[in-house]
């Protein structure tokens, strides 16, 4: 818990990235997620995101150096 990005209680795989809203560019560092599980829509810090998404599609099985 505690991970923003997963506002939604779903697997964090089933987030993708929507088309950027006019109101986001308020919020440069934000990026506007979508879960194609639930459907919600949600703001996260785009560089969290990026990384926990990075994570979670195998990067982290590459090997440490
Ligand atoms: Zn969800």
């Amino acid at each position: 818990m505690g991970l923003p990005y997963f506002a939604c209680l779903c697997n964090i795989k089933h987030l993708a990235r929507s088309p950027k809203q006019g109101w986001t560019r308020l919020l440069p560092r934000m990026c506007l997620y979508h879960c194609a599980n639930c459907g919600k829509s949600q703001l996260f810090l785009q560089q969290a995101a990026d990384e926990a998404l990075a994570r979670n599609t195998g990067l982290s099985k590459l090997p440490k150096n």
